[in-house]
């Protein structure tokens, strides 16, 4: 049995895992790393988890997966003090409640562990695919042939899985919210005492100090700045310089950073970051072999999306 799962984030990787005892399972990924949404930018000084800030882990058969990655030290807690920042700049202090975990040293660090033994193809992004006698064939957008499987998981966003499966396969629409990251660095340390910020009525939803997660470089400054929601989705199509700027103006004017004096500076645009309320659910079709989940089967929390990854391949195992 040949199974091709598209996408190498935290759900492909965890139903490749499963999958593998049982089939020959190739991964196909059109980024050029694993992680997916869970993903880290570097650059010579800086590292920037632009996806995903942290996770957290409420059931034990979640907390059993983490637990040999918490003690070789590649989940670790993220610690420090978080706060609430008014549009008039007031800031406020914000109660982590739960253990707020991250991977080390990097977020993707955990995919790019989990992935370790996998058959994985990088940079390759899928095409439509097509069914030929009883077999599906993948190629790739530049009509590469990827080979014949038996059976095709997609684990991509629902608008791009509609598009790889074709509109005859009835997959429940969900809307997804973007966002943007811009992501900062300075050479020097961090002022201020907190690590985390939730603004609020602002284009700014968060400030997230990167180098202050374990095992980052503390002694620069590595900030990741995700915009508010509601805010993307009406610049979403706006040029990426017209964000920075508002972005960048707004962080001065609540926190007083000036971003002109960053040593280093970019943003990315997540066009499909987070589910809103409506979810679908997970697509399975065994007759024709095919199936689909992600977040939007359930909600953007990490620990969802990997349960409802567990919960497809069992599944596919079960007789
Ligand atoms: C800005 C942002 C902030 C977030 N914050 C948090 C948070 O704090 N806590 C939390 O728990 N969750 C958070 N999330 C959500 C979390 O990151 C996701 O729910 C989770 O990582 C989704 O994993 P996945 O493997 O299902 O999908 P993805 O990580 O999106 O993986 C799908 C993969 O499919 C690949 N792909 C798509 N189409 C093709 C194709 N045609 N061919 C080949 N490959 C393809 C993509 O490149 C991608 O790597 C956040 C997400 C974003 C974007």
């Amino acid at each position: 049995m040949k199974i091709a799962i598209i996408g190498a984030g935290i759900s492909g990787i965890t139903i490749a895992l499963e999958l593998q005892k049982f089939a020959e399972v190739k991964i196909f990924e059109k980024s050029r790393g694993v992680g997916g949404r869970m993903s880290t930018r570097y650059n010579e000084d800086f590292a920037f988890d632009h996806g995903a800030q942290c996770f957290t882990a409420r059931t034990k058969v979640f907390q059993k997966f983490l637990q040999p990655f918490i003690v070789s030290e590649d989940v670790l807690p993220w610690t420090g003090k978080a706060v609430n920042i008014d549009i008039d700049g007031k800031v406020s202090p914000r109660f982590w409640f739960e253990t707020h975990l991250v991977a080390a040293p990097n977020m993707n660090s955990l995919c790019k562990k989990m992935a370790i033994g996998l058959d994985i193809s990088t940079s390759v992004e899928v095409a439509p695919i097509v069914k030929k006698d009883d077999l599906w064939n993948l190629k790739d957008i530049n009509g590469n042939d990827l080979g014949n499987f038996d059976f095709v998981i997609s684990t991509a966003p629902q608008v791009q899985t509609k598009n790889l499966f074709g509109e005859s396969f009835k997959i429940k629409e969900v809307s997804m919210q973007p966002c943007f990251a811009l992501m900062l660095g300075f050479k020097e340390k961090w002022q201020f005492d907190w690590i985390f910020a939730k603004v609020r009525n602002n284009p700014i939803k968060l400030i997230a100090l990167n180098s202050s997660k374990p095992k980052r470089n503390s002694e620069v400054t590595s900030l990741v700045i995700h915009s508010r929601s509601s805010w993307s989705k009406e610049n979403l199509d706006n040029n990426l310089e017209e964000i920075t700027q508002v972005l960048t103006d707004n962080l001065k004017k609540i926190t007083g950073i000036d971003a002109n004096k960053a040593d280093y500076k970019s943003i990315h645009r997540w066009k499909y970051a987070l589910v809103d309320e409506e979810k679908s659910e997970i697509f399975l079709d065994k007759n024709l072999k095919i199936a689909a989940t992600s977040d939007w089967v359930t909600n953007s929390r990490i620990e969802d999306v990997w349960l409802m990854a567990k919960k497809l391949s069992e599944s596919l195992i079960e007789k």
